[in-house]
């Protein structure tokens, strides 16, 4: 190949913007596949939960051979990217392995926080940069609004932008041609020593871990011994190629490629993202910069409903890890809930895929218990222990004090809702540190908090706030002292383990109410009184009580047609299955998530 003729390039943008579906025109327009029946939408997004969701969770690569108007036919590699702040760790990947990026902008919407936060990490790996605005076919979309944001906020060039709508394919072909002006070819040379940065992987049952790389300087050959710099292990390469709707072979990946390679590697975890692939002979002096080791901010363990559904357990949450690096876990053990896994995610949208995925590829009910984050407990002995499960707590005469893990958040919103957001970040114990206004109409704040405070119900009550207008962005910028209680959850007077949750001491009273609410939400009458209790050390903060239920209502459910009622049995059964007894209680799964919603 020659490369003068590769582009290669990502589309960044925030989520919802148009990503996943730019892509599918993309594609769409190079004839790379064979329509058979109705197109599917968001064809690269490949697992169930993607398409039904409507978010891209896995980036994915694929090349497109483009025949430009200057007659030359140019290999296009594209990588689509993830907009959800959980999987960042993916777009970086994906930015390194290029040299441009398309910034895709809704023109109904503009810019917004994760545009940023995508624009400056393009802007940190030198990617040229092409604004694309999308949805122009909406009769809302304001393209002067967002030109004008590209030039002020982004400080882009506005003459450069390229208008497109990806629902109609309105401008695809001129985002080709300005791909192809823009974007530089790759550097690198064939002749110099082999530099492969692995971007990515993944799991094929047949195949075994399949490695997207891209060839920085010299050949990626089939037959060749090469190393894994990094985690310094020896392969022969069996094949490589490129990605189109599949797996293409070839006998060689070249300087400036984007494809895979297969090396006979089991698992994924033996993988790290990140890493620089080298020959033997011949071998590169130094690995390329690699990338930051992806790490959970959010622990919780899953339990089967029914406990004989352990070993099940064990084969899912294996087979999921072959394909899914980020999530890690350890066994472990309730007292209310039996054997189970504690797992650490990247965020709870993280969570909440694991938890779909393990019900729906596996058929299995679970139930998980209440997410917390990983803080530093400092002990008077002067001991220093991290804790992310509420039960390992220790006892709190013996602690000095404790540390959370603290965000700079990254808010963008209309001006009217800025007094509502500043209320609702005060509330989750938040720290203004900035607050920008972007143009007449636009603000930007910065606010330093609590990370457990913006996982579990930050964003609903940010949207909610600010009627879907407002977004946001965070990193994290270590942790902070505070001011630590744990909370257990009491059933008819049998502490729950699995409900007990780690909380600020000045929320915790509040926070004792709600969950007590939301249980008596959940939790169905039985045949006696059912008492709910927060407490705190001996005491109890707050109650709430199930009445038991009267005979009588039930008693009418069943009477008269019987295919209603077998209906009802079968319902009833269906929803045994996602019951966990807890002492003489049944709790619905859905119990245990509840906990950690609030309003
Ligand atoms: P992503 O999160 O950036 O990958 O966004 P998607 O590609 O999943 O698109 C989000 C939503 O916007 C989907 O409902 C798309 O059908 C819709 N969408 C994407 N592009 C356009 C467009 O050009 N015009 C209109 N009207 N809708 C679009
Ligand atoms: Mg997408």
């Amino acid at each position: 190949a020659d490369s003068t003729l590769t582009r290669n390039f990502c589309i960044i943008a925030h989520i919802d913007h148009g990503k996943s579906t730019l892509a599918d025109r993309f594609i769409e327009k190079a004839k790379l596949y064979v329509s058979r029946g109705p197109a599917q939408d968001q064809i690269l997004d490949t697992m169930d939960i993607e398409r039904e969701r409507g978010i891209t969770i896995k980036s994915q690569a694929v090349t497109i051979p483009y025949t430009a108007k200057d007659g030359k036919t140019y290999e296009l590699n594209l990588v689509d990217t993830p907009g959800h702040v959980d999987f960042s760790y993916e777009v970086s990947r994906a930015i390194s392995s290029c040299e441009g990026a398309l910034l895709v902008i809704d023109a109904s919407q503009g810019v917004e926080a994760q545009t940023l936060a995508n624009l400056y990490m393009a802007m940190e790996h030198n990617l040229t940069i092409i604004p694309v605005i999308n949805k122009i076919d909406l009769p809302s979309a304001d393209i002067d609004a967002c030109l004008h944001q590209i030039d002020h906020d982004l400080g882009l060039e506005p003459e450069e932008t390229v208008l497109v709508s990806a629902k109609t394919g309105a401008g695809v072909d001129e985002l080709f041609e300005a791909i192809v002006k823009q974007i530089n070819p790759p550097e690198g040379k064939d002749s110099l020593p082999l530099q492969a940065l692995i971007f990515d992987s993944h799991y094929d049952a047949y195949r075994g871990v399949i490695v997207h790389c891209r060839v920085f300087n010299g050949i990626l050959e089939v037959g060749s011994e090469v190393r894994f710099m990094h985690t310094d292990t020896p392969y022969k390469v069996e094949e490589v190629g490129f990605f189109q709707l599949g797996l293409v072979k070839t006998d060689a990946l070249h300087a400036g490629d984007v494809g895979y390679v297969i090396t006979g590697v089991k698992t994924i975890s033996d993988v790290r993202v990140g890493d620089t692939i080298t020959t033997v002979k011949n071998a590169a002096k130094n690995p390329l910069p690699g990338f930051k080791d992806v790490k959970p901010v959010v622990f919780s363990s899953i339990y089967p409903v029914d406990t004989n559904d352990y070993e099940e357990l064990v084969s899912a949450i294996e087979r999921l890890k072959l394909n899914d690096a980020s999530l890690i876990y350890e066994k472990d053990s309730s007292a209310a809930l039996g054997f189970g896994f504690r797992c650490g995610f990247l965020g709870m949208l993280h969570l909440e895929v694991v938890q779909e995925r393990i019900e729906r590829e596996f058929g299995l009910s679970i139930v998980f218990t209440s997410p917390s984050v990983k803080y530093i407990v400092h002990m008077k002995n002067g001991d220093v222990i991290n804790i992310d499960n509420p039960l390992e707590y220790p006892d709190p005469m013996r602690v000095e004090y404790a540390e959370e893990p603290f965000i700079q958040a990254n808010i963008i919103t209309p001006s009217q809702f800025v007094g509502s957001l500043i209320t609702l970040c005060m509330e989750k114990r938040g720290v203004q540190v900035g607050m920008n206004y972007l143009d007449e109409k636009r603000v930007e704040l910065l606010y330093e908090m609590p990370l457990s405070e913006v996982l579990f119900e930050f964003y609903d009550r940010m949207k909610s706030v600010s009627r879907g207008y407002a977004s946001f962005d965070y990193q994290l910028i270590g942790y902070k002292r505070t001011d630590l209680v744990r909370m257990d959850i009491l059933v008819n007077g049998e502490p729950v383990d699995a409900l007990s949750q780690l909380v600020f001491r000045g929320s915790s009273q509040l926070r004792g109410k709600q969950v007590c609410e939301r249980l008596k939400g959940e939790i169905p009458r039985q045949q006696y009184k059912i008492a709910i209790q927060a407490a705190i050390g001996g005491t109890i903060v707050s109650r709430e009580t199930i009445n038991a239920f009267r005979k009588d209502v039930t008693a009418k459910c069943y009477g008269g047609d019987i295919s209603r009622k077998r209906k009802l049995l079968e319902k009833q059964k269906e929803g045994k299955k996602r019951m966990k007894m807890v002492g003489n209680v049944e709790i619905p799964q859905s119990a245990f998530l509840a906990v950690l919603k609030s309003d």
